[in-house]
C-alpha cells in the first residue's frame, strides 16, 4: 500500500461539541464529543505533540491503517482526522461506551464466564481479519487496554499505534520501531533486538490476553520488567495454578487453557494462526451462549450500581477535594470493585 493512496476525511473541530476527557495513553488524551451534524458521539484521540516524537507522522500512519480495516467487524472504526485549534492533530473514531477491557476487568470482578468467552472469541475474529488483509496488518500491541467495549459489551480492537503492515508500506526512517507492552510481548521479540515481529507475535499476545481474561488480572503483577525480560524468553509463562479449582465448575475451561498454551508456545512456528483458533473459541463460546444475556445484564447492573455509588461519593467529597481529571482513572481510583 502506498502512503499517498488513502485520502483522510478531515473533520472541522467546530463540529465536535461538548468535549469531555475520557482517558489518556502514550499518544495523548482521548475525549468523547458530540458531532453536531452526525448526531452521535465520537471519540477524539488528540496527539500530544510535546511528548511524542514524530507523533504527527505516527498518528497519520495509525489513521491510514485504521482506514484499511474500516469495514472489519470487531475493529474500531475511524471517521477521519481533525486539525485542532491549538495546532495539534486528532483522530476521530467510533466512541465505545464501556471503555477498555482493562477498565471493565478492574471494575467488575469477576466478569461472567459467558462474557469472557464471547470477548475472547470476538478478539479472535477481529485479529483473524486483520491478519487476513493483503498485506496482513499486524497489531503488535494487543492487550486489554486496546480492546474496547460498546454499550452492549461487544468488543472492537483499537490502537494501531504500533501496528505495521508486514510489507508494502515504507515507514519513515524517524518512526521508532515496534515496542509493545512488555508483558504481552513474544519471547522472540524480548530476546533479540533484531527480531522482526510476525503474525505469531500477535498470537502470543492473544495467549497472554486469554490468561488475563480468565484470571481477571494483569499478568505478572508482582514481577519487575527486568525479570519478565529475562525469564519469558527462557520459557516462563503466567501461572496456571488458579485454574485447578475451576475445571469442575466452568465448562470447556480445559479447552481454552490448551488453546492458550499452544498460542504461547516458545517457538513461533508452532503457534496456531488466529484462523486455526476460530473453531475452538466459537465452540467454547457456544457452550456458554445460553448465559450470554444474563451475563451482559449482570455487568450492566454492576456498572450502574457503581455509577450510583460514585454519584453518592461526589456528594460526600468535600468541595476542596478534586476527583481525578480523567474519568477513566478517576473511576478506577475511586471505585471499589464489585462482585457479581
Ligand atoms: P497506549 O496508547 O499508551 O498503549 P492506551 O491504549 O490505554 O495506551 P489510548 O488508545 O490513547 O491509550 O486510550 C486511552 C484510554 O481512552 C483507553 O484505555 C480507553 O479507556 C479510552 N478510549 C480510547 N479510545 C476510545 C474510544 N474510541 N471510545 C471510548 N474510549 C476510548
Amino acid at each position: 500500500m502506498d502512503k499517498g493512496t488513502l485520502n483522510l476525511y478531515t473533520i472541522p473541530e467546530d463540529k465536535l461539541q461538548e468535549k469531555k476527557l475520557i482517558g489518556s495513553g502514550g499518544f495523548g488524551e482521548v475525549y468523547k464529543a458530540w458531532h453536531k451534524d452526525w448526531g452521535h458521539l465520537v471519540a477524539l484521540k488528540k496527539l500530544n505533540t510535546k511528548h511524542v516524537q514524530n507523533g504527527q507522522e505516527q498518528l497519520l500512519l495509525e489513521a491510514k491503517k485504521m482506514l484499511c480495516a474500516l469495514s472489519i467487524d470487531h475493529v474500531l472504526r475511524m471517521y477521519g482526522l481533525c486539525r485542532c485549534s491549538d495546532a495539534s492533530f486528532g483522530l476521530v473514531m467510533e466512541y465505545m461506551e464501556n471503555g477498555s477491557l482493562a477498565r471493565l476487568q478492574a471494575l467488575v470482578k469477576p466478569l461472567p464466564w459467558a462474557l469472557k468467552f464471547r470477548v475472547l472469541h470476538e478478539i479472535n475474529l477481529g485479529m483473524n481479519r486483520l491478519h487476513d488483509l493483503c498485506p496482513p496488518l499486524l497489531h503488535l500491541d494487543l492487550k486489554p487496554q486496546n480492546v474496547l467495549l460498546n454499550k452492549d459489551l461487544h468488543i472492537k480492537i483499537s490502537d494501531f499505534g504500533l501496528s505495521r503492515f508486514k510489507r508494502g508500506i515504507t515507514l519513515p526512517q524517524d518512526v521508532p520501531p515496534a515496542d509493545g507492552t512488555l508483558e504481552f510481548m513474544a519471547p522472540e521479540l524480548l530476546d533479540d533486538v533484531n527480531c522482526c515481529p510476525t503474525k505469531a507475535s500477535d498470537v502470543y499476545s492473544y495467549a497472554i490476553l486469554i490468561w488475563s481474561v480468565l484470571k481477571g488480572e494483569e499478568p505478572y503483577s508482582n514481577a519487575m520488567s527486568s525479570v519478565i525480560k529475562l525469564h519469558v524468553p527462557r520459557g516462563q509463562r503466567p501461572s496456571l495454578e488458579f485454574l485447578q479449582d475451576l475445571y469442575n465448575h466452568v465448562e470447556r475451561l480445559e479447552d481454552i487453557k490448551s488453546l492458550m498454551v499452544k498460542c504461547w508456545h516458545q517457538e513461533p512456528s508452532e503457534r496456531p494462526s488466529f484462523k486455526d483458533c476460530i473453531q475452538t473459541t466459537r465452540e467454547i463460546f457456544k457452550a456458554h451462549e445460553h448465559q450470554e444475556g444474563k451475563a451482559v445484564c449482570d455487568v450492566w447492573d454492576a456498572l450502574k450500581k457503581m455509577e450510583t455509588s460514585l454519584e453518592q461519593e461526589r456528594w460526600e467529597v468535600p468541595s476542596s477535594t478534586t476527583l481525578s481529571s480523567s474519568p477513566t482513572s478517576g473511576l478506577l481510583a475511586n471505585f471499589k470493585t464489585m462482585t457479581l
